[in-house]
């Protein structure tokens, strides 16, 4: 796994800085794991699965080589996950306790379904970019519409 820099051509889309950082947005709107492929992406809900398997939407580890689990040895097959609920500016995150990367996709609903508010695009956004599962120029776009939708939901003046 390479670490590139997001590179974003718009000032106003600053590869280091999140818009939304500090921002709650976790009440509304809800996306599912297809409205967030398609729209944000023009994938399917399997690329995000099959990214999910690739450990694609983990931001800031410290360790590119961390597994972020073990395997289960109990359960054949399974595998007993680092990942810890932390909670973090009155949010809570999912982060790997061996490297401390943030699991950015690891909402659910009560469930169990995979839902994603613009925050966790953002930064899964970001995470993706960092990790090169998707251009400079997608990530423009994806955070270009990230910033939108946040206007349009008075999240962003
Ligand atoms: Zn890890």
């Amino acid at each position: 796994v390479t670490t590139e820099t997001l590179v974003v051509t718009d000032a106003a889309l600053d590869p280091d800085k999140f818009m939304l950082d500090g921002i709650d947005t976790s009440k509304n709107p809800h996306f599912t794991v297809s409205e967030v492929a398609k729209v944000f992406f023009a994938r399917s809900s399997h690329w995000i699965r099959w990214l999910e398997t690739k450990h694609a939407f983990i931001l800031d580890s410290t360790d590119p080589s961390c597994p972020h689990g073990e395997p289960d040895p109990n359960e054949p097959g399974e595998t007993l996950s680092w990942m810890e609920p932390v909670t973090l500016h009155g949010q809570i995150i999912s982060v790997c306790t061996h490297c401390s990367g943030e699991d950015t996709a690891a909402r659910r609903t009560e469930k169990g379904a995979r839902v994603y508010t613009l925050g966790d695009i953002e930064k899964m956004t970001h995470a993706l970019a960092g990790g090169g599962h998707i251009s400079g120029a997608q990530a423009s776009n994806a955070l270009h519409l990230v910033r939108t939708c946040a206007r349009i939901w008075e999240y962003l003046a």
